[in-house]
């Protein structure tokens, strides 16, 4: 007889593997071959890995054999200078979906709750059930973030609060002066983490200080990462700023070597490399225009979006999908929230955009 495994309590569930995140699969399902697939289904950077990444990645990868410095000290020191925050506020995790991870194994766990807006990123529901946690998801308010009301849903037991700016998938954006009410009313017992994934591609008229809010709320955690504007999603870095009492917390429980040394490297070029992050902030604003006026055109409705994305109405998300991947589109369904007449596209080059419009066709 193999190994009977334990009855695993209910939050255990399995993670389901979404086609379009793998290539092979896809050629092979559709019977593709040799033709260039677009694969806008995980917000990926369209102009690829920042040259200077590229470079140090090679500069760094002779001396793989030696263990990466514990804790990724001269990445957080770029950074903390960087964001102009002390070193210890800076904790480095292998993407930002370990944070989430490590913020719900600290501070949820069993006889404890966490808040979250209906649409939001899907890692804090299973992070908060992994924990052994509640997670207790706040209805949108035109597919945003209803801030009053998750307050209002923050009980004794509530530990955490996770905040999406601008929230994937909907692309919705808070303005900072509401982040700020909220902050003032959320108790100090309850962390805030703030996600600000792709907060790149906010235009400079509607950015905030969130450093300026990481120092005024001690519950604060601010979480980015190099996998979205910075092009290193494969690397698996992000990190979180938070004030040194809530960063000692993370530091405790992260485990030792999380990031390692290839992508501590490629992530401190990329950070520095302003030039390829403004070239990828100007084809993104470039190539919403692309999509939004095309879709117009199509007949389309979409929710306008802070993000490198775009939620767009389709009346059936799987049919539209499969009509996509028949053309060698990949886009994102959105069953697992509940958005099954939308999907996500992100944006991609000017020719990617392209294709993505033909194949998507009119609206039916
Ligand atoms: C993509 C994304 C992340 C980043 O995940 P990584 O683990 O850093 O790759 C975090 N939050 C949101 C909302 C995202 O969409």
């Amino acid at each position: 007889m193999g190994y009977e495994p334990p009855v695993l309590p209910p939050f255990a569930a399995k993670k389901e593997k979404i086609l379009g995140r793998n290539l092979a699969a896809v050629r092979e399902k559709y019977g593709l071959k040799d033709k260039p697939i677009v694969k806008l289904g995980s917000n990926e950077n369209p102009l690829g890995i920042s040259p200077a990444a590229k470079a140090a990645i090679f500069d760094v990868a002779a001396g793989a054999s030696r263990y990466p410095d514990p804790d990724g000290d001269a990445l957080r020191r770029v950074l903390a200078e960087g964001f102009g925050v002390p070193f210890e506020w800076v904790v480095l995790s292998a993407g930002s979906a370990e944070f989430v991870d490590w913020s719900a194994r600290a501070f949820v766990g069993p006889g404890r709750a966490a808040v979250m807006s209906d649409y939001s990123f899907s890692a804090y529901k299973s992070s908060v059930k992994a924990s052994g946690g509640r997670p207790i998801s706040v209805p949108a308010l035109e597919y945003g973030h209803d801030l009053p009301r998750m307050a209002a849903a923050i009980g004794d037991d509530v530990s955490v609060v996770f905040v999406t700016n601008p929230n994937n998938p909907t692309g919705t954006l808070i303005d900072g002066g509401a982040l700020e009410r909220f902050l003032e009313i959320v108790p100090q017992r309850v962390i805030v983490v703030l996600d600000e994934a792709y907060i790149q591609f906010v235009p400079q008229e509607r950015q905030y200080d969130s450093m300026a809010l990481v120092r005024r709320f001690p519950n604060l955690v601010v979480l980015r990462t190099f996998s979205k504007a910075y092009g290193l999603a494969g690397l698996r870095v992000g990190f979180g700023i938070c004030q040194e009492s809530v960063a000692d917390v993370f530091a405790r429980i992260r485990s030792i070597y999380s990031v390692n040394a290839v992508a501590i490297a490629a992530a401190a070029a990329a950070f520095r490399d302003t030039e390829h992050l403004a070239a990828t902030i100007e084809n993104n604003r470039l190539g919403m225009l692309q999509l939004t006026a095309g879709l117009n055109k199509l007949g389309y409705r979409y929710l306008p979006s802070y993000g490198n994305f775009i939620m767009v109405d389709v009346a059936n998300g799987q049919a539209a999908n499969e009509r996509l991947l028949k053309e060698g589109v990949i886009v994102r369904t959105l069953d697992n929230y509940g958005l099954n007449e939308w999907v996500r596209i992100s944006v991609g080059t000017p020719s990617e955009n392209a294709r993505l419009l033909e194949a998507i066709g009119p609206r039916v």
